[in-house]
């Protein structure tokens, strides 16, 4: 029995060795710098303020940005003004064709995105490849089908488009979160003026020139670079009349706050402490893959990862076990590695702030658990983490960390799982493991969460609506309500 447990265990360590295979950047050109994109082409900015963006997983410099003020955020507002008396009255089918077209570029120029999304923001290549890019493109393609339906997706109302939407967005899937704000608010008439993170402006960029390609009407999309003060620029400007906010809970406080009485519409998509709940009858390596997809994906900068463990207390042990494996075989290092699971933390800040919260864990009294882990000496990295003996007072069981960083708690009953589940001021999403579809339904209710998958984690569609409740915000992107935000129905 000791033999052929340790031989299983020697067999699922086997550590295999793997030849370098990076992504060639041949084909890739970044400009030294950029300006902003108005009205249809890239203009001069009024700001003299620039500043770099870096790969994280060198420290390089890739280029350098803008960091617009509120003469460019008003020349870019009102150049979507401008083009929204023509964007709303034209043909939706027309409307339409532009989506198709900037869907199919989008497929078209899949590998030169890619690759810029991960030199930009450090998030490893296979998952770029096969998750950030191919979804973008799904977005638009969807909401493509939407733009000359809308009298039959909203029967007897006359939907109408209401004006110029002011989208700011986050550095964890760049191109992904443009894809969700621009996608329904063109399909529905509108334009936009968006704001990229200041970490991770180079996709949003590349985004301009593929509108410019598509031939999309002037001033339709604008896109201003810069950091936290222009997005405020954005959403406060009195011309906006629809803000659509992805972030943290904290500056969606702010942003809902200043925008009180103004009349304009807000989304907001905000943070996240999910659940992964496991049931003693779940299969276990399927589960331990779904745990690892939750929050290891993207290094943990996911608001939907599934950063809380919950198991039932009978499968703790071979369960750990089994997840600590798994650890071990996770391979961390250059991003434009193909074979690479665990890329570069995107920024010298978030770097701090996940080390912070880790230490706050051992502080308080869990137990930590890394696999042996080589660290590039360049750049910023963070092994993949695990946390037992988690109380759920503790900062790392009720805080976003952001990181790849898990903690795990124990349940021993599906009334306290729910209990546990739901002791959080999130409520983004949750995972359920299980054999018995009834359990995955009972939970399902229960949960104070905008997505529950059930024997599966991290899942996109573009049909699907995704948003969350209490503080990880309101409004749904996706599906037929992520059209919602963008219509005025009565
Ligand atoms: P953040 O600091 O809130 O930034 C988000 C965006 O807002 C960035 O473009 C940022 O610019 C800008 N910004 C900062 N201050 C602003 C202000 N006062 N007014 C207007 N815009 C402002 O969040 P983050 O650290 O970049 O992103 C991580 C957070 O986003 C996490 O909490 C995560 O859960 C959440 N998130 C949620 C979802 C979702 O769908 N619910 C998706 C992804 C991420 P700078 O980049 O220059 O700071
Ligand atoms: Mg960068």
């Amino acid at each position: 029995m000791a033999i052929a447990k340790r031989s299983r265990i020697e067999l699922a360590t086997q550590r295999f060795e793997y030849a370098p295979a990076p992504e060639s950047t041949d084909h890739v050109k970044i400009e030294k710098r950029y300006d902003l994109f108005i009205g249809g082409r890239m203009v001069k900015a009024h700001s003299q303020k620039r500043f770099p963006t870096i790969n994280p997983s060198n420290e390089e410099k890739l280029s350098e940005v803008v960091e617009a003020d509120e003469v460019d955020v008003d020349r870019a507002v009102k150049a979507a003004s401008k083009a929204f008396d023509s964007w709303s009255r034209i043909g939706p089918s027309r409307r339409a064709r532009y989506l198709f077209r900037i869907s199919r570029i989008l497929q078209e120029r899949a590998r030169e995105l890619a690759v810029v999304e991960t030199m930009d923001g450090g998030k490893p290549i296979k998952e770029s490849r096969d998750v950030d890019i191919p979804l973008s493109a799904a977005h638009f393609f969807y909401y493509a089908g939407w733009a000359d339906k809308l009298e039959w997706a909203f029967p007897n109302v006359k939907p109408r488009p209401i004006g110029v939407a002011g989208q700011v967005i986050p550095w964890n899937f760049p191109l992904l979160m443009l894809a969700w704000k621009i996608a329904p608010a063109l399909a529905a008439g509108n334009t936009v003026v968006l704001k990229p993170a200041e970490t991770t402006p180079l996709s949003a960029l590349l985004f301009a020139d593929i509108c410019m390609q598509a031939e999309l009407p002037d001033g339709v999309v604008n896109i201003l670079t810069g950091a936290g003060k222009t997005g405020s620029l954005v959403v406060s400007h009195p011309a906006v009349r629809k803000v659509a906010f992805t972030g943290s809970t904290e500056v969606g406080k702010l942003i809902q706050r200043s925008l009180a009485g103004t009349g304009k519409r807000l989304t907001l998509e905000l943070g996240g402490k999910a659940a992964n709940i496991v049931f003693e009858d779940a299969p276990l390596d399927a589960a331990v893959e779904g745990i690892v997809n939750g929050i290891y994906f993207n290094q943990g900068h996911v608001c939907c990862a599934g950063s809380r463990l919950l198991v039932q207390e009978s499968i703790f042990e071979p369960l750990l076990e089994k997840l600590k494996i798994r650890l071990g075989t996770l391979r961390l290092g250059d991003p434009l590695d193909k074979n690479t699971d665990i890329g570069a933390i995107n920024s010298k800040a978030q770097l701090e702030k996940i080390a912070g919260l880790v230490e706050s864990g051992v502080e308080e009294g869990a137990e930590l658990y890394q696999p042996e882990c080589k660290l590039p000496e360049r750049g910023y990295w963070f092994p993949p983490t695990l946390f037992t003996n988690v109380s759920q007072s503790y900062r790392i069981a009720r805080e976003e960390i952001f990181g790849p960083v898990l903690s795990v708690l124990t349940f021993r009953t599906p009334d306290e799982a729910v209990e546990k589940a739901n002791n959080t001021p999130y409520g983004l999403s949750a995972g359920v493991w299980t054999d018995k579809g009834s359990r995955i339904l009972w939970m399902a209710e229960r949960m104070r969460a905008g997505v529950v998958w059930a024997n599966t984690f991290n899942r996109f569609d573009p049909t699907s609506p995704f948003g969350g409740y209490k503080e990880s915000g309101y409004g749904r992107e996706g599906g037929l309500h992520g059209l919602l935000p963008y219509l005025e129905l009565n």
